[in-house]
């Protein structure tokens, strides 16, 4: 074991520059460094180390004939050992391009251990040999890794430049209570029990909604936060139970302000951060996004849009078309002559999965050849085909995919496949960014299940003003097409933000909890402090959320948002490094009144 020696310690500060910053330029001077070990090398009298802290490596020479216990001592350290250096920086005689440093090293002169390591569950690499279970075990070991440190660093920048870019437009950043009570947006509360008073609980906020509303009726006119929200969900994909909002909120705006803003908002992060400059972003009715790409969030990195084929292919006996409420197709271009039979076979089994869940695929291979070959040869001659090919608008050398069945499932399945397609050509690789807004949102979803609906967004959304007329029809298919006043930007077919026109009218909100299955009394019960505000003067208002983890992780083309978050959960919603959940002990639970059992 190594002997601390405070004494020296005094007289040496730790550092006079950091592990990134030495050049060619400061040759000749003496210098301190600290940091971590990342790794050593003995070449017969000289030995090497890089050194390592959160701004770059410098390496570290000792010299065997001129210092042999300094070299000894250096010969001993292992990886991660946290060492102080200092010495003169030289010239390095075999140079390393590859890093900033890479023409200087330090020639020791003095070096101290301030604390030794053990060795370290995975290397701390770049790659890493550590498993995603070990790195979360061990996070605080990960994010030492030059790339999770970017990724902190890049998170941190993009929140001090979201706050200046607010403050530059007058916003005002208000902390909302974490402790409140549940509001119905989709997804289950987290709850916390109240020990004062036993046997009622808190709900931990699945958004600020009500709370940034109630600011404008304050007259705060323009509100934003960088806050967590709680959502317990089912971890699919790539959620975390705790996440964090960009929340924002204006008062006397109408839509086109509230898209003005955020969109100037996406374009700051992207110059000030990236040195990106988007263009004017392009706006999709829901409707549109759903025919088009079967999606409200489509990746327009690539088009390849769906198309409608019902005219086009029904009424010649094909009973599959024929018995179908929708027939769609996209068509992919150019690759009819490398797809074989067995591809195609793949690929069908592919849309089969239960993921996807279609019956089946009809496909036509219009051959560069001239030749054309489909699965449904039988049924269609080779006129028919051409002209699905042309209503596609499609060309010699593509390959036409077909779904069909119920209209909204077909869509569906068509979007999944039409993503998967563009995947295997190569195009979500694009380091392009291809933001869009997707506007008019349905105003409710209706529900097989529960035989209700639900607000698409959430009940305090606006209707579109032309339709309010329309919320009291007893028909339930009007209801379904009733429009929101509301808006998602998506980047690259991620959902970024979502927002709405607020109902700011106590009579409105009335009648959209009345929609959505509440009685007066549960709409008073639950809400009644937000219908009681807008009888005191509530301002039309609007806003619109980002979610913070995601914006992070598509800015820098990551699927994952994880490594965005210092301390994630995995997918079961632990914290595998402080283990948590957990139980907690009797006398706890006895306090907080949930001793129920015995
Ligand atoms: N509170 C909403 C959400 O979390 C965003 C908004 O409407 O501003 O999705």
């Amino acid at each position: 074991m190594f002997n601390f020696e405070p004494s020296k310690m005094n007289l040496m500060s730790y550092r006079s520059h950091h592990c990134g910053e030495l050049r060619i330029s400061d040759v000749g001077q003496k210098v301190v460094l600290s940091g971590w070990v990342q790794k050593g090398r003995d070449l017969g009298g000289m030995t090497f180390i890089d050194l390592r802290d959160r701004y770059g490596i410098t390496q570290l020479v000792f010299n065997m004939d001129t210092d042999e216990s300094l070299c000894k001592i250096a010969r001993s350290l292992g990886r991660e050992f946290v060492i102080t250096a200092s010495g003169e920086v030289t010239e390095r005689s075999n140079k390393n391009p590859d890093r900033p440093t890479g023409e200087i090293e330090i020639n020791v002169e003095d070096l101290t251990v301030v604390n030794p390591s053990k060795t370290p569950p995975f290397t701390i690499e770049e790659e890493t040999d550590g498993g995603e279970e070990l790195r979360m075990k061990y996070r605080y070991l990960d994010i030492r890794r030059d790339t999770i440190q970017k990724k902190l660093i890049f998170r941190s920048k993009l929140a001090l430049e979201t706050r200046k870019y607010l403050d530059s437009k007058n916003f005002i950043e208000v902390e909302t209570p974490f402790l409140i009570k549940s509001t119905p947006e989709g997804a289950r509360d987290f709850v916390v029990p109240s020990r004062m008073n036993k046997g009622e609980f808190y709900a931990l906020p699945q958004s600020p909604q009500t709370f940034k509303q109630l600011l404008m009726v304050s007259g705060m006119e323009r509100y934003f936060q960088i806050v967590k929200c709680f959502r317990d969900e089912d971890l699919r994909a790539d959620r975390q139970p705790e996440f964090t909002q960009i929340d924002c909120e204006m008062a006397f705006v109408d839509r086109e302000e509230v898209l003005d803003t955020f969109e100037s908002l996406t374009k700051h992060l992207f110059r000030s951060t990236l040195n990106i400059e988007l263009g004017d972003f392009p706006r999709l009715d829901y409707n549109q996004a759903i025919e088009k790409y079967g999606s409200d969030k489509p990746d327009l990195r690539f088009d390849m849009p769906i198309h409608n084929l019902n005219q086009t292919v029904k009424d010649s006996g094909f009973v599959v078309f024929d018995s179908a409420e929708y027939v769609g197709g996209i068509c992919v271009p150019g690759v009819a002559d490398e797809y074989s039979n067995k591809d195609l076979k793949k690929l069908t089994e592919w849309v089969q999965r239960p993921q996807i869940g279609a019956k089946g695929l009809v496909y036509a291979k219009f051959q560069t050849d001239g030749s054309i070959k489909s699965s449904v040869g039988k049924f269609f001659n080779d006129d028919q085909l051409l002209e699905w090919l042309d209503r596609a608008e499609g060309s010699k050398g593509d390959l036409l995919l077909i779904l069909a069945g119920d209209k909204d499932n077909s869509l569906k399945q068509l979007g999944a496949l039409r993503l998967e397609m563009g995947k295997r050509l190569g195009y979500l690789d694009s380091t392009e960014f291809k933001p869009l807004w997707v506007l008019d949102f349905p105003l409710l979803e209706w529900d097989e299940d529960t035989q209700r609906f639900y607000a698409m967004h959430h009940p305090f959304t606006a209707p579109a003003a032309e339709d309010i007329y329309k919320m009291d029809s007893p028909d339930r298919e009007v209801l379904k097409n009733l429009k929101a006043n509301a808006y998602d930007l998506v980047i690259n077919g991620a959902e970024i933000g979502g927002g709405s026109i607020r109902i700011h009218d106590r009579k409105l909100q009335a009648r959209n909890f009345k929609l959505l299955g509440f009685t007066a009394e549960e709409a008073e019960e639950q809400f009644g402090f937000l219908m009681g505000a807008f009888e005191y003067g509530a301002p039309p208002h609007g806003g619109i959320a980002f979610g913070f983890d995601r914006l992070c992780a598509v800015m820098n083309h990551q699927n994952s948002i994880r490594d965005f978050i210092a301390f994630p959960k995995n997918n079961m919603g632990r914290d595998l490094m402080i283990n948590a959940p957990a139980p907690i002990d009797k006398e706890q639970l006895k306090d907080l009144g949930l001793d129920l059992k015995d």
